[in-house]
């Protein structure tokens, strides 16, 4: 097996392994992941779903249903958000970089939903800064989801 990353939550019960290397890395500033975290933004990065496997506590994992086209998956003994499920990228998983054993080999290449920005949280980057959903993003084809 070829991991290319494991990771997992803060107490341990979950942990996680991916089978090919992640890609579409990116901070997204939407209300969700504000709540959902309890911090300013999150960093995501996707990989095929048939390359994400849970290795350990996958019977601790609890879902929520974060919006109309989306889920949130998250360890159930300590809370730590790990993945988002979204309808329109079915083929995908979208796990949180930060949960990474080794978050450092996974950059964040822009950054989505900029109209909802914290306005004291302000990364020191060049990225490409998106108001909504990047242009083109898989999926959605022109039209994008309610929020
Ligand atoms: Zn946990
Ligand atoms: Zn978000």
């Amino acid at each position: 097996m070829d991991r290319q990353g494991c990771g997992g939550c803060a107490c341990g019960t979950v942990r996680y392994a991916l089978e090919s290397a992640p890609y579409d890395a990116g901070w997204c500033h939407c209300r969700i992941c504000q709540l959902n975290s309890g911090a300013p933004a999150m960093a995501f990065a996707s990989v095929p779903v048939e390359d994400f496997a849970f290795v350990a506590g996958a019977d601790k994992v609890k879902r929520f249903q974060s919006t109309g086209f989306g889920h949130r998956l998250f360890c159930g003994e300590c809370g730590t958000p790990l993945l988002m499920r979204v309808d329109h990228q079915p083929e995908t998983v979208d796990f949180s970089i930060a949960t990474l054993d080794d978050p450092d080999r996974v950059p964040p290449e822009f950054h989505i939903f900029r109209a909802s920005r914290i306005g004291w949280f302000e990364t020191g980057d060049d990225l490409p800064r998106h108001d909504r959903f990047r242009s083109g993003t898989r999926g959605l084809e022109g039209t994008e989801p309610p929020e």
